[in-house]
């Protein structure tokens, strides 16, 4: 039992991380093509791999700059992986979904500090994100669930095998 439930744990850990991984790796293929197409109008011929056109990039402003515009090009791809892997369900990988505003600066000791809670539409957790970071970046707080529907399940189980149960639950 504690070694499946291990084993579904890193699993999960696997696809998450995983995930990131090969978004990361489509986006330094997006940013290899892209330099690659960048080096088509610029002679001489420079090869896939070999990246930068080193007889233009020190002395072709042009081509320096178009160089620095695909710089913030590529850095923004990977960017928007690492930011989406953020608002991603840590169990099944779905976007977050409906973002409610928790807290309040004036009723702090009652309610907590201003965040933003997203929850998985399938009820494996929430994230609670700090509205202000005061005190530099605050990793967001991933709360899991669990499986909010095995309760439900456990319960149609138990009254398809024992005709006493349901009984019981019907005069209630
Ligand atoms: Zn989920």
């Amino acid at each position: 039992m504690f070694a499946s439930d291990m084993l579904v744990e890193v699993r999960s850990h696997i696809r998450y991380w995983g995930f990131l991984l090969l978004k990361l790796a489509a986006a330094a293929m997006g940013a290899a093509c892209s330099l690659w197409f960048l080096n088509l109008f610029f002679l001489p011929y420079t090869e896939f791999f070999q990246f930068i056109n080193y007889s233009k990039f020190p002395f072709d402003l042009s081509y320096t700059t178009l160089f620095g515009v695909w710089f913030l090009f590529a850095y923004g791809l990977f960017y928007l992986a690492v930011w989406d892997q953020r608002y991603r369900c840590r169990t099944c990988l779905r976007r977050l979904r409906m973002p409610v505003e928790t807290g309040s600066w004036g009723y702090m000791l009652q309610l907590g500090r201003p965040q933003i809670e997203y929850i998985c539409a399938y009820g494996h957790g929430k994230l609670n994100i700090d509205e202000v970071q005061i005190s530099g970046t605050v990793a967001p707080e991933w709360t899991e669930q669990g499986d909010i529907w095995a309760e439900l399940f456990a319960e149609s189980t138990t009254d398809g095998k024992g005709g006493d149960h349901s009984d019981s639950d019907y005069d209630r």
